[in-house]
């Protein structure tokens, strides 16, 4: 096993001090400026590597290629991580990288001053990391981990495959993309250019192994239109929005909402709602990893919308679904060889493999179904979007070994 710890924190440092943050307020592609910036260096980094084919989309994706040090026919595989760090934290900040050696167990002192200090009930996978070398921000930001610490594993394999010509792999793909935060990473990526035949987003928390089950996405909007009427003369007349809004969300069961689920329980939960005397507005947010039951949690809506629209006949109530994305796991079950791959490399390299279904979307879910299957690899970090945001040097070290490890295996394939 090669200790990658020094190599990592270092490379890991250059990027967390860029900075990259999304935007969800932006309509433009990418989102934000910054992420065009960060992608220069990146490009820069990889060029000095000798990567081939490197190309930057006006779009913000970054693609590059190692080429097979090897003769022979070998799946091409891929790796993925995204630039940009969550929407708030860091805008006008520059993150500080703090290295808490041989962390011994116990609360993680992030900034004291600042009474940021991490209990181990509040992020399980620390008690996972007695002894290992730890590094979070200084407390007055995010980390930036999500997914640099992504970026910056791969980096690392890229140079030692590079420095070690005698380890033989095939084509590998790389790719780095903007705005995952705000759930806009796979739009505008080219798949067929990508040319990979499976690929990987190194963008799970610390000890979750290879994640490939997902949940199933849809949004529900709703909208009021009542009945308006004097409010003195109102009786008989009026339909108030506000209240036809508050009488379709408050027949929702409670057992079926985010703040009363976990594990593969679904859920339905109302995101946003805006109410006044001729109009509402409101959006439900639905998820499970079975479509059945995503679909069988749309229609109960729809039905509690269909009784709320005879005590009200005078107003207008629509309701309209898309469904956002879905789960993975079923294209996997039938297409195993990714996963195969990464759970053998994993475990050579004393890494957790079988992950547990992830409770939202990965950019690799949406690629899947693009034509690309992409389960989702451990990148060493854990509490990401905030303050308490940590990462492991000595996780981080072992998956750079699990990639190489996966990549070698491939030009053992037969
Ligand atoms: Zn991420």
């Amino acid at each position: 096993m090669i200790n990658f710890k020094k190599q990592v924190l270092e490379t890991f440092t250059k990027y967390a001090q860029i900075e990259s943050g999304s935007d969800f307020k932006s309509q433009s592609t990418p989102s934000t400026q910054t992420q065009v910036e960060f992608a220069k260096i990146l490009k820069a980094d990889l060029e000095k590597l000798g990567l081939q084919d490197i190309k930057l989309a006006s779009t913000c994706h970054l693609t590059a290629k190692l080429p097979a040090n090897v003769d022979g026919k070998y799946p091409v595989v891929g790796f993925l991580a995204h630039m940009d760090t969550y929407p708030e934290g860091t805008i006008g900040r520059q993150v500080k990288v703090c290295l808490h050696p041989n962390y011994k167990g116990g609360d993680l002192v992030i900034n004291k001053e600042l009474g940021v200090i991490l209990k181990p009930e509040l992020s399980p996978a620390l008690k996972k990391c007695i002894g290992h070398d730890l590094i979070t921000s200084a407390g007055d930001t995010l980390l930036g981990t999500d997914d640099k610490a992504g970026i910056a594993i791969i980096m690392e394999m890229l140079k030692y495959l590079i420095a070690h010509p005698e380890i033989k792999h095939g084509d590998i793909r790389i790719a780095f993309t903007p705005d995952e935060e705000i759930a806009r990473g796979p739009d505008n990526f080219d798949v067929p250019a990508f040319g990979a035949d499976f690929a990987y987003t190194l963008d799970g928390e610390c000890g979750d192994g290879i994640a490939y089950e997902n949940f199933n996405a849809a949004t529900v909007n709703i909208s009021v239109k009542g009945v308006l009427a004097h409010p003195g003369q109102a009786k008989g007349i009026m339909e108030n929005p506000v209240r036809i809004l508050a009488d379709i969300i408050s027949k929702w069961p409670e057992n079926k909402l985010a703040e009363t689920t976990e594990g593969r329980q679904g859920f339905l939960t109302f995101i946003d709602s805006k109410a006044d005397f001729t109009t509402a507005t409101a959006s439900a947010m639905v998820r499970s990893f079975e479509e059945t039951e995503l679909h069988a949690m749309v229609k109960e809506l729809e039905d509690i919308i269909a009784d709320i629209r005879k005590k009200y006949p005078g107003s207008e109530i629509k309701a309209d679904t898309t469904y956002t994305y879905k789960n993975m796991r079923p294209v996997i079950d039938k297409n195993p060889m990714a996963v195969k791959l990464a759970k053998e490399a994993f475990k050579e390299c004393g890494l957790v493999s079988e992950g547990s279904p992830i409770r939202g979307g990965t950019d690799g879910a949406r690629l899947t179904y693009m034509g690309l299957i992409t389960p989702n690899l451990d990148a060493g970090y854990a509490t990401p979007h905030g303050p308490f945001e940590w990462a492991s040097l000595d996780q981080m070290s072992k998956i750079i070994n699990a990639l190489i490890c996966l990549c070698e295996k491939i030009t053992k394939l037969g």
